[in-house]
């Protein structure tokens, strides 16, 4: 197992240099803390700077003390947008100077589904800034081989990669047929990739949220959507499918209830993803699961090939992610900035940490 590497006291800085961090101590409790520099790359690996750090829900999850499996003290964030500063031995697929996305799941390279090349779901998966610590600070050592270089996006682009490549690899188990109905239940940030990414793979997208204001950002991003109030989902989704159902259902609220409406509403001979996941045992009626023969599916991060299928997307223009961007704040204010984002009326999409 590799690891990104902060280089705590180490011996090839004579003089201890240090660099800003940003801590979640404990809940609620997040700090500007001052770290060692990382070392100098060894072979494989390269040393960027950070330059935009993506907030996630995990991240806020994480600063209310609601991440399950998230342990304390811990730098956050793992949707990276970096340039690379200097490479070491035998890296060959990346080079000083270049801005990459960065894909911040370390796996194993040995378990069953590593050999599968199914890299998302190692059985020891570490994924950056919530099993091991993350990108917020101004520095970081990185293996090459999880850098994704790009010379016509920018660094705020390749930020947000990483969040598109969840929606892109949920879609990618879907194996969408073009011209069926897929409803994405959740219209938050990866609801919101779940139905870019399924509208370019030719689904006719519609898209439920209890959020009016959720739905309306997210009709702007698309380009024929259908948009549907929690409330008037049942009878509005019966008369578009004319009685059928939708085909495919992605769910993405985390949410039981959501989930469970979700499954009551495939099509016979349809599918569920679920790509948002709570805490509990997902229970629905075995009967109504064999009458309609539903394939269940799970979907979990992504894998190398989403990576390439995002950025290709974003490159020609098919993607489009601009208008995710709706706050910024640069790193020494991360602490005071991430409580008041994670406030349920603060009306963030995706807010942007910026250093430099
Ligand atoms: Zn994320
Ligand atoms: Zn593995």
């Amino acid at each position: 197992m590799e690891a990104f590497w902060h280089g705590a006291s180490d011996q090839t800085h004579e003089k201890s240099e240090h660099m800003k961090s940003v801590v979640l101590q404990a809940p609620e409790r997040l700090e500007i803390q001052e770290i060692p520099e990382p070392s100098a790359p060894g072979p494989g690996e390269a040393l960027v700077q950070v330059v935009r750090i993506g907030v996630c829900g995990t991240d806020y999850h994480a600063w209310r003390g609601k991440q399950p499996f998230f342990s304390y003290p811990r730098l956050p964030g793992h949707e990276l947008g970096v340039e690379v500063l200097q490479t070491g031995a035998e890296v060959e697929t990346v080079s000083p100077g270049q801005i990459c996305a960065v894909e911040p799941y370390l796996n194993c390279g040995k378990c069953l589904a590593c050999r599968k090349g199914k890299t998302n779901c190692c059985t020891s998966l570490q994924v950056l800034g919530v099993h091991c610590e993350g990108g917020m600070c101004e520095r970081l050592l990185v293996p090459a081989r999880k850098l994704y270089p790009s010379d016509k996006l920018n660094v705020e682009q390749l930020a947000l990669v990483e969040t598109l490549c969840i929606g892109a690899h949920a879609v990618r188990r879907a194996s969408i047929e073009k011209g069926e109905f897929a409803l994405i239940a959740g219209a938050g940030p990866i609801g919101l990739a779940v139905a870019q990414c399924a509208q370019m793979a030719g689904a006719r997208v519609i898209v439920t949220d209890i959020s009016r204001n959720r739905l309306e950002f997210c009709s702007s991003l698309l380009n024929d959507g259908i948009m549907l109030p929690a409330e008037e989902a049942e009878e509005e989704l019966k008369r578009i499918t004319q009685g059928d159902g939708p085909l495919l259902v992605m769910d993405a609220t985390g949410s039981m209830e959501s989930m469970q409406a979700s499954l009551a509403r495939v099509a016979s001979g349809g599918r569920m993803v679920c790509v948002g996941l709570f805490q509990g045992n997902f229970s629905f009626s075995d009967p109504e699961f064999h009458r309609r023969e539903i394939t269940l599916l799970a979907s979990r991060n992504a894998v190398p090939q989403d990576f390439h299928t995002v950025m290709n997307a974003l490159e020609q223009g098919t993607l489009k992610v601009d208008k995710w961007i709706t706050h910024r704040a640069p790193l020494q204010n991360a602490p005071h900035m991430i409580p008041q984002w994670a406030a349920p009326n603060s009306g963030v999409i995706k807010a942007l940490i910026t250093n430099g």
